[in-house]
């Protein structure tokens, strides 16, 4: 049901974290969401990650899981419901709101593009929620790889994520990423014709293997709107290379909980990736362990691994990682938020 903390877990921790570790994380990138959530008697495949904790993720197992993975942190957080039409969005929208206080605790709303403009304000609004997760699952009578940016996040929709002044967390489609011509463009595009939105490209823009990122983070590094969370992104070659070419300022530490609570490592295998796995849970180009060949930690730890390493080799400061963990994040969705008078 829970998130499962091992001794050596801990020991983990105390080795190679605690010392690293900023006092104050913000995950930019987390999904938490109560079985009221999902449309009614939905039931999780028994190998989706979601059945390990019970066919939801609440508020409560996030908090026990980040008290037992790391018990010296406070932990700030933006988080979105999960995007699927297995989803209520609207329900979704709601246990956000309840959940956040737009202080240490954010939130989105899950956008579809069919979607009206009044229906998304209203969920933004109403829910005191910070911006929109949109997903390319959302997307109708395409297939995943030719899904665009644009087809994901509709105009009128973005004229009134400029109105509110949104941040948008973007999992961009398309099979070749952020070396696709027209993700490139459409990225560009939307940060300058929307000012006062920014946007999250998640997980360094599904950068799991060096040349996914190489020499691809230039357009939106030019865009001061633009922002890129490490959600996933375990690879120390990709998180060296992110912090040497994207502005630190514009760094968010995200983890994808609760699926970086899953036992694994993403290992980049031949100009691809795959997800090895401790558990027999279906989640991407995943590869399990079925013969406990090795022991394995979580994909969280894996990432603060990463992350350590990358900032030993690119030279981060004390307050740049400081500000990757908790700074730029903790500014950002302060902003977004200040509509709703909590500063
Ligand atoms: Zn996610």
């Amino acid at each position: 049901m829970s998130v499962d903390i091992s001794d050596a877990d801990r020991e983990l921790y105390a080795r190679e974290l605690r010392a690293f570790l900023p006092a104050r994380i913000f995950d930019a990138h987390i999904h938490l969401f109560d079985r009221a959530c999902l449309v009614p008697g939905y039931q999780f495949p028994p190998r989706n990650c979601f059945s390990k904790f019970g066919g939801a993720f609440t508020l409560e197992q996030y908090l026990a899981g980040m008290a037992a993975m790391l018990p010296e942190q406070e932990c700030h957080f933006n988080s979105f419901g999960l995007p699927s039409y297995d989803a209520d969005l609207d329900a979704s929208a709601a246990y956000s709101g309840r959940i956040s206080d737009n202080r240490g605790r954010f939130a989105m709303a899950l956008v579809c593009p069919s979607d009206t403009a009044a229906a998304v304000r209203r969920r933004v609004l109403e829910n005191r929620l910070i911006g929109y997760k949109p997903y390319l699952d959302f997307v109708k009578g395409k297939s995943r790889n030719d899904v665009t940016i644009h087809d994901m996040l509709p105009t009128a929709q973005m004229a009134v994520a400029e109105e509110l002044g949104l941040a948008i967390m973007l999992h961009i489609p398309r099979a070749e990423r952020l070396a696709d011509p027209v993700n490139q463009a459409q990225l560009v595009e939307l940060c300058r014709r929307y000012p006062a939105v920014r946007i999250i490209v998640a997980h360094i823009g599904r950068a799991y293997y060096l040349d996914a990122v190489k020499g691809l983070l230039d357009g939106i590094a030019a865009c001061p709107n633009a922002y890129v969370d490490t959600a996933m992104v375990n690879h120390e070659g990709v998180l060296e290379y992110t912090f040497r070419h994207f502005p630190r300022d514009r760094i968010l530490f995200g983890s994808d909980a609760p699926i970086a609570f899953l036992r694994g490592k993403s290992v980049e295998i031949n100009r691809q990736y795959a997800y090895l796995m401790a558990e027999a849970y279906d989640i991407g180009t995943s590869i399990y362990d079925a013969r406990g060949a090795v022991s394995f930690t979580t994909f969280y730890n894996e990432q603060l691994r990463g992350m350590r390493l990358a900032s030993e080799r690119a030279g981060l400061t004390r307050a740049e990682i400081e500000d990757v963990f908790f700074n730029n994040a903790s500014r950002l969705f302060r902003v977004a938020a200040a509509r709703y008078g909590t500063e």
